[in-house]
């Protein structure tokens, strides 16, 4: 028999995820953020589900040709463009949209063919200070793609820093508008946390990742309120129970000590899933449905949950770790991460089921 662990992926809350993002955006067209093998979901599965897309937005090359052997035929956005001239010659070949975010990627552009003209994206450095142009060279990379005989159109695109916390969008909004004025091109600026909270930041084309999985990109809102439904669901089997006397300890490193007498659950589940080691004991599991918590270190292949107040959990009953009744944002929280980390993170060994 299979070890019990396994996920699952809802295809309808996916399409039900992409059309609140679609309200959201007003008339803006969606790129889907499928990055990370879409949060560890399968990108192939995941854009079949979200056909309703305008396009598909990553950053690898190779889940870029994946989706186009896949058969897709959307526009597919590149967020970190070219890492070298190589590339180049693909972009056209497999009408592959790249982010253009450094002269050094403008000096790959201008060295190498394009069999046909390709639409490129600009991006702005307007506070984040990661990627994209500043003050000073913005004009310059405007002017040499505008120039380039094989770039039909320019968009432009920034990435805000905070949309999900304090520092709102306001600050990177005023200075992208003013880097930009100059220039005419649609525009690109919102994540899930600005299409969610700053709709007016929609433009021409917005980015929703982490909403389309059904997670919050919010730490004071729930997925649930924002009326998003979870997608992955990590589910697994208790295999073994054992019985604590007050001050009996278990597992690695002696992590926990009971203080009364305690019955527990191993569940087939551990760090070489994707669950994340770090889980402190307290972190919620739902057991047959019902919430109880860990106890003590996560093994790489098992963990241990309380059942003392559920007296008929026992071997073969189920346990969610994370999704349909559990948002894996309260488990990432309770893990001192965020839910990307935990979805990005699903191990290849656990096998994926879809549901329609
Ligand atoms: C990942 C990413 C997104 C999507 O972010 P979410 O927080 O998951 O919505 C949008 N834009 C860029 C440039 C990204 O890298």
């Amino acid at each position: 028999m299979p070890r019990p662990i396994r996920a699952t992926i809802d295809a309808s809350a996916l399409a039900h995820n992409l059309a609140i993002a679609r309200r959201q955006a007003g008339g803006a067209k969606v790129w889907a953020v499928v990055k990370a093998n879409a949060y560890g979901h399968g990108i192939e599965r995941v854009a079949r589900a979200l056909e309703g897309a305008d396009g598909f937005a990553l950053l690898d090359f190779a889940e870029a040709l994946r989706l186009r052997d896949a058969g897709a035929t959307k526009p597919i956005l590149m967020l970190e463009g070219i890492f070298q001239s190589a590339d180049v010659p693909l972009l056209a070949r497999r009408s592959l949209t790249p982010v253009i975010h450094s002269i050094a990627q403008v000096g790959m552009l201008e060295k190498r063919a394009l069999e046909r003209p390709i639409e490129v994206y600009m991006k702005v450095n307007s506070g984040m200070n990661r990627l994209g142009f500043t003050a000073d060279n913005v004009r310059i990379a405007w002017n040499a793609l505008q120039a380039h005989p094989a770039i039909s159109n320019v968009t432009l695109m920034t990435h805000f820093a905070d949309a999900d916390g304090a520092g709102g969008v306001a600050g990177q909004l005023e200075w992208f508008n003013s880097m930009t004025a100059a220039f005419v091109g649609p525009r690109s600026l919102a994540n899930s946390a600005a299409l969610l909270r700053f709709p007016e930041t929609s433009a021409d084309w917005v980015r929703p990742g982490i909403m389309l999985y059904g997670c919050s990109p919010f730490a004071d809102c729930s997925a649930a309120d924002l009326g998003l439904r979870p997608v992955m669901t990590l589910a697994s089997e208790i295999i073994a129970l054992q019985h604590l006397a007050p001050g009996e300890r278990i597992g690695y490193g002696y992590g926990f000590e009971a203080q009364c007498a305690m019955r527990i659950g191993i569940v087939a589940c551990g760090y070489a899933d994707g669950y994340p080691r770090h889980a402190p004991s307290g972190t919620p599991v739902l057991v047959a449905g019902q919430r109880t918590c860990t106890v003590g270190r996560i093994s790489m292949d098992m963990l241990c949950v309380d059942l003392t107040h559920l007296p008929d959990a026992t071997i073969g009953t189920p346990a969610t770790l994370w999704g349909e009744g559990l948002s894996a944002d309260e488990v990432a929280a309770a893990a001192g991460t965020v839910s990307y980390e935990l979805l990005c993170a699903l191990a290849a060994r656990v096998p994926v089921s879809e549901i329609a």
